[in-house]
């Protein structure tokens, strides 16, 4: 687990916090601290507790155990009208039947400010997000990525000490889905407020984030900044629901993992020798090298099976031996070393690259 200790307080502090429906456990003991001013994603497959996480946070659904802290005052029942949220749901949840502008206004309407002041503020709002001519239309007059865009500025209409965005982008199709996902960002930079997304998409997080949550049936597997997630990741399940990878079972002997049919060093630190693990290798970790290249660790002669083009890179199906390996290959690569599928193809593997997690009889 990586985690930064800032010197500030936390903006919000989770501990051992639990979320039961019926019978089933949906998160379980789940500690965590959300800083001022910084993105999180939850990040997990479908069903992991993400939604009901931010729910909670949200006081939507009031999780069964455990406290939430913000600022250092306790809010764990204050209900979610008493939170100075703003939330953007998957489904744009607009009234269909007011204008942009009248769904922006909407939340400034309650504060009680002058009308001038509210026309302003949601004139700045509807340029901050893009869309300075678009007010007196209705929702349904509006792609999805402007009905989006639209939810947002409602949500930080009334300048929110924390925004809450729930899958905000998976609506959309895919062109759109990236471009808003830099705008979004930006705009969170430009506000510094602190944000929590819910998204299953590991891309989305890896770009968006300042730090990750990645979640796997009801608990945290690993907290730490996007590079930390993907090169270091903490478990197996992490190594492989972020970015891809090769994966097998071995057995540690001596800054070594020996599996079925290939020997490979590793930094096996905290593994004792004997015991069982499974090794991960990212396809972008097998490097292709020049026949002639002098000795190193984890040399390997390969045959190309096949190759597969995805257009900037190519993706080659090798074997060693018996055993099977993918491996991704940028185009300078594949031409530089003449990768062709039938051919012999030498890789290596950086030890340091060579992922060790505990096995699962370990
Ligand atoms: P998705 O990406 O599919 O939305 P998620 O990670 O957000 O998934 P949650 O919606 O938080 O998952 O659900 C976590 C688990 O809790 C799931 O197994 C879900 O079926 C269950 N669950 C959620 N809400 C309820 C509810 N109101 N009653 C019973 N079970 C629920």
């Amino acid at each position: 687990m990586t985690d930064r200790t800032p010197a500030a307080q936390p903006y919000l502090e989770i501990r051992n916090l639990w979320k039961a429906f019926g019978d089933f456990v949906a998160l379980r003991d789940i500690d965590l601290d959300i800083h001022p001013g910084e993105f999180v994603c939850f990040l997990g497959p479908s069903g992991c507790g993400k939604t009901t996480l931010l729910r909670a946070i949200a006081g939507l659904d009031p999780q069964s155990r455990g406290t939430i802290r913000q600022g250092g005052k306790d809010i764990s029942t204050l209900p979610a009208s008493g939170r100075d949220y703003g939330i953007v749901f998957q489904s744009y949840a607009l009234f269909p039947n007011l204008t942009v502008e009248r769904n922006i206004a909407f939340g400034l309407e309650n504060t009680g400010r002058p009308k001038a002041e509210i026309k302003a503020r949601v004139a700045e709002l509807l340029a901050l997000v893009g869309l300075p001519e678009q007010g007196q239309k209705y929702p349904a007059q509006l792609s999805g990525g402007q009905q989006q865009r639209i939810a947002l500025a409602r949500a930080i209409a009334i300048s929110p000490g924390l925004l809450l965005l729930d899958e905000p982008l998976s609506a959309l199709d895919a062109k759109v889905r990236v471009h808003l996902r830099h705008e979004i960002k930006e705009l969170q930079r430009k506000l510094g407020v602190t944000t929590i997304m819910v998204t299953h998409d590991q891309e989305e997080a890896l770009s968006m984030a300042d730090r990750i949550v990645v979640m796997n049936h009801g608990v945290i597997e690993q907290v730490g900044t996007p590079t930390e997630i993907y090169r270091h990741p903490a478990t197996l399940f992490v190594a492989d629901f972020i970015g891809e990878t090769n994966h097998f079972d071995a057995q540690v002997q001596s800054g070594r993992v020996q599996m079925a049919g290939l020997d490979l060093a590793a930094v096996t630190g905290g593994h004792a020798p004997g015991s069982a693990v499974r090794v991960a290798i990212r396809p972008e970790d097998i490097l292709p090298m020049a026949s002639d290249a002098p000795e190193a660790e984890n040399r390997l002669a390969a045959q190309v099976a096949d190759m597969e083009f995805l257009g900037s890179y190519w993706r080659a199906h090798l074997k060693v031996g018996e055993v099977a390996l993918v491996a991704n290959f940028s185009m300078n690569a594949v031409r530089r070393f003449d990768i062709r599928s039938g051919a012999a193809q030498l890789v290596e593997i950086p030890a340091e690259r060579v992922l060790v997690f505990r096995g699962a009889s370990a």
